[in-house]
């Protein structure tokens, strides 16, 4: 399958010349050349090289079907000659945006029957942002308009997305951020616990919750918006009880609680959302990456009975959207995703077959490495902590970054692994087989080794 017909050299020197990447340096980038993939099947890709890569990421967390499922591509060529665009602004509907309205309706939890449309996680986090701001204001308390989130949390990239986030690396540039946003810290135990038992710490983080509530002043609070499980932030697994007590904060304050489902949703953690998983009730959530398993770019809010019945009694414009929003070919290609995940029984699979046998193996095999510190993860993601002395759970200074040296070695050995700091995460598209996560542990296990070699060599 490999493409030999792409001159690398050439196409790298078109990227250097023109193009800038995102979350890139992209001036070390154009020393180096950007590696050029090609073509992609099931969990592979190849590069122009003729190099064959296990994609232990999905992309970016998001061709959950795997690549090259021709019925998503007869999709979207269909709706193309059919009807390639129309809005859905001025009174105006197609086939594509109330069929995938219904499709998602179908599998999200609890009542959140209502879709709004928009193009990417960041649209659909600002579209959440703007859409409970305007529920309290129709409320008669435009004052409550205030959104708590976490430390290390991703929210996306536009302003509100960033502002929202707890990325370090980001607030320090193209600020100021969005005003009336406090966050509080995340429920990393691994990492941030001390002494605590997963229990007490789970308790701890969501007491964080209300404390802050209480010193803005719970009637100011409009919202508490996480992400089931931290997914850029480095795959950070909250502790069991830590959802409940949330849940729990938010009712006695009368805050709504958003699900940030972008990476969860769709299946990644063994069920339709990770709301599912860790028994969040959620009044509204954002989806996007699995809901066209990458194919072209779409994402979701679905919104529950309180918001939506709100948005529809106000006798007013809901004054937000995208041009694209129900985007005709997108939609379709999701109608069709969503068609498929249910015919192959995709969510059960990575439920109660091979969720649990990538999570068993990634412990059987890498959970004794003197390199790793700790591995958590549900159903198809997971990360994992580099560290220096396992024993005395010591993490590698500041000056050697062992999660770029492991990346690379994993790059040179055919594996897209991502490394987030010193964490290494990964998720797999959801249709990879046992004997392809077989693979994929191995060649872990590889570069592990090689890391440690690397880092012993330093
Ligand atoms: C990727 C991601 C986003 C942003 O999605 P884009 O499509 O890149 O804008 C938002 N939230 C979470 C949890 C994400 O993982």
């Amino acid at each position: 399958m490999s493409n030999t017909k792409i001159n690398t050299a050439e196409m790298q020197a078109l990227d250097a010349a023109h193009h800038l990447h995102p979350f890139t340096n992209t001036g070390a980038l154009n020393k180096k050349g950007a590696r050029v993939i090609t073509n992609a099947d099931g969990v592979y890709l190849w590069d122009s090289e003729g190099n064959k890569i296990l994609d232990g990421m999905a992309g970016l967390w998001c061709v959950n079907m795997g690549y090259g499922r021709k019925e998503l591509t007869a999709a979207a060529t269909a709706q193309m000659e059919e009807l390639p665009y129309y809005n859905t602004f001025f009174q105006t509907t197609h086939t594509p945006a109330a069929k995938l309205a219904e499709a998602v309706a179908s599998v999200t939890p609890g009542d959140l029957n209502h879709i709004f449309f928009a193009n990417s996680g960041s649209e659909a986090i600002d579209t959440i942002i703007r859409m409970v701001r305007q529920y309290w204001c129709i409320k008669g308390k435009p004052y409550k308009n205030i959104l708590i989130a976490r430390e290390n949390a991703y929210h996306g990239s536009t302003v509100g997305g960033t502002s929202l986030g707890g990325m370090g690396g980001m607030h320090k540039q193209g600020a100021p951020l969005l005003p009336g946003i406090e966050r509080i810290r995340q429920p990393y135990w691994y990492g941030e616990a001390g002494d605590m038992s997963e229990e007490e710490f789970g308790i701890a983080c969501a007491k964080a919750l209300e404390e802050k509530i209480l010193a803005v002043g719970p009637d100011n609070v409009a919202a508490f918006v996480g992400e089931p499980i931290q997914g850029a932030g480095g795959v950070i697994v909250p502790p069991a009880n830590y959802w409940a007590e949330i849940q729990k904060i938010c009712k006695k304050y009368d805050v709504l609680v958003a699900a940030d489902e972008v990476i969860c949703g769709f299946g990644r953690t063994g069920n339709w959302f990770g709301s599912e998983t860790f028994g969040i009730t959620p009044d509204i959530i954002s989806m996007a990456k699995g809901l066209s398993s990458g194919y072209l770019p779409i994402a979701a809010v679905a919104v529950g009975d309180r918001i939506a019945n709100a948005l529809i009694e106000h006798d007013d414009d809901f004054n937000h959207g995208f041009t694209y929003s129900g985007h005709p070919v997108a939609a379709a290609v999701a109608i069709e995703n969503i068609r498929l995940m249910k015919e192959e029984n995709i969510v059960e699979y990575v439920g109660k077959e091979i969720g649990p046998y990538f999570q068993q193996q990634l412990r059987e095999v890498l959970g004794e490495h003197p390199l790793v510190g700790h591995i958590e993860g549900v159903g198809l993601v997971a990360g994992i902590a580099l560290v220096k002395d396992k024993a005395t759970k010591t993490f590698f200074p500041d000056d050697i970054d062992i999660g770029f040296i492991c990346r690379e070695h994993c790059f040179n050995n055919g594996l897209i692994m991502r490394a987030v700091g010193s964490r290494m995460v990964l998720s797999p598209p959801l249709v990879i087989t046992k004997a392809e996560v077989d693979e994929l542990v191995q060649k872990a296990k590889l570069c592990f080794d090689l890391t440690l070699e690397s880092a012993a060599a330093l």
